[in-house]
């Protein structure tokens, strides 16, 4: 099978735009809930749309769900929720209250003293909402074990106990990426206390390596790379897989998914089985070559290919500014990319370090040419665009000032 990169049309893309009076997005920063996550493959926009027209047995379309991600992870089983912080959230509310209905209902409030979650300090991130938040909704209190840049595995063995419910490891660029306990000596550690260990595997390929490694649980977005429309995919060992989806008759209430987002999941996860891997990343390689073809040896600028960080087959063009030859900062040249028509959002989450990077993951056909050459053209006049002392704030605080902004001057 020899699949495009991005089946999907750019210019349909663009009419759905002009429809709906909204703006023109070009994202090269990344799978993000702010420029909605990703765009499905036409099957799975029709499989989501089909069961918009039927009723169906809930139990019945989440039990195929749970064969599909058993095929798809090497897990035992698996359920469906809205997203993958909803994933979390069930996941520790399972490992609180197990298959006693009596308990889930009583959480938040009441989780009883059996209700820590342990973590260790670096792997306690944000990925637009505290994980912190994800554990203390089901009612789990947050033990850290370390510090931020060192966590040893003494910690980790002093803080599991008769009130531990699980322990979460995080798989993510968000989280510190040295100085933290290996996943393989996590498991080790906690399965001699007799501790779950829940992965929290968000935006990660390897859908089948922490499940393979003793993860209990692991938590994949199937919006993400995946394509499929918002929701959260639980994987790992039956009972606690049952446990976790035994929180819909409580606190899994308000993160409910529809027919609709299961089915769609379903087909994204059939076709990431047999998805052409290999012509999606040389889509994505030529992309990057173009970029950086177009983009060397412009003064003030340094490009080259970096590596996914958690070793995702995924690579970024990175364009290091120095600021004192190109006239402007990294920030400035990324706030005025976002205002462009159409906006090209860049990866700018480490921009206060004067670089920013391309992802190439998420384009449209033509799209990597009209960002070469908007690129190419305004980093050679990069000098113009002027840097104010506040543009590292927008990307630092998360897009804070976004939230607190919308409606008010519409
Ligand atoms: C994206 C992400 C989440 C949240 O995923 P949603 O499905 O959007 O809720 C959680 N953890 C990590 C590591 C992520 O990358």
């Amino acid at each position: 099978m020899n699949q495009p990169l991005a089946p999907a049309l750019a210019n349909e893309d663009w009419g759905w735009h002009g429809e709906n009076g909204l703006s023109r997005v070009i994202n090269v920063s990344g799978t993000m809930t702010g420029l909605g996550a990703s765009r499905a493959h036409p099957e799975v926009a029709a499989a989501t749309g089909a069961a918009m027209g039927h009723f169906v047995r809930i139990h019945e379309l989440q039990a195929k769900a749970s064969k599909v991600i058993a095929a798809l992870t090497g897990a035992e089983a698996g359920c469906m929720t809205a997203s993958a912080s909803a994933g979390i959230t069930l996941s520790v509310a399972g490992c609180i209250t197990g298959l006693d209905p009596a308990r889930a209902e009583a959480l938040p409030r009441n989780p009883g003293p059996k209700s820590e979650i342990v973590v260790q300090m670096g792997h306690l991130c944000g990925y637009g909402a505290p994980i912190s938040t994800a554990i203390e909704l089901a009612g789990g209190t947050v033990r850290m074990v370390g510090q931020s840049t060192l966590a040893m595995d003494h910690q980790l063995r002093g803080a599991l106990g008769p009130n531990t419910a699980a322990a979460l490891y995080v798989v993510s660029h968000h989280v510190v990426h040295y100085g933290q306990i290996p996943f393989p000596r996590f498991v080790e550690i906690c399965h001699a206390a007799g501790v779950p260990v829940i992965v929290d595997a968000a935006s990660e390929y390897d859908l089948r390596g922490f499940i393979a490694a003793g993860a209990d649980l692991a938590i994949y977005s199937a919006h993400k790379f995946m394509g499929g429309p918002t929701g959260g995919i639980i994987a790992g060992k039956r009972d606690r897989v049952r446990a976790a989806y035994l929180q819909n008759i409580a606190i899994g209430r308000g993160f409910k998914i529809g027919k609709e987002s299961v089915a769609g999941a379903i087909k994204a996860m059939e076709r990431w089985l047999v998805r052409d891997h290999a012509a999606a990343r040389a889509a994505e390689r030529a992309a990057l070559e173009m970029w950086q073809q177009d983009l060397t040896g412009i003064p003030g600028f340094t490009v080259r290919i970096m590596p996914d960080p958690t070793g995702n087959p995924l690579d970024r063009l990175q364009i290091d500014v120095d600021p004192a030859v190109a006239g402007t900062t990294a920030a400035a040249i990324t706030r005025h990319l976002a205002g462009l028509d159409p906006a090209i959002i860049a990866r700018d989450h480490e921009v206060e370090l004067n670089y920013f990077q391309l992802d190439p993951c998420n384009l449209a056909p033509d799209q990597a040419e009209i960002v070469s050459r908007t690129l190419s053209e305004v980093l050679r006049d990069a000098a113009r665009i002027p840097a104010w002392p506040t543009d590292i704030h927008g990307p630092r605080n998360g897009g804070i000032d976004a939230y607190l902004g919308w409606l008010t001057n519409a």
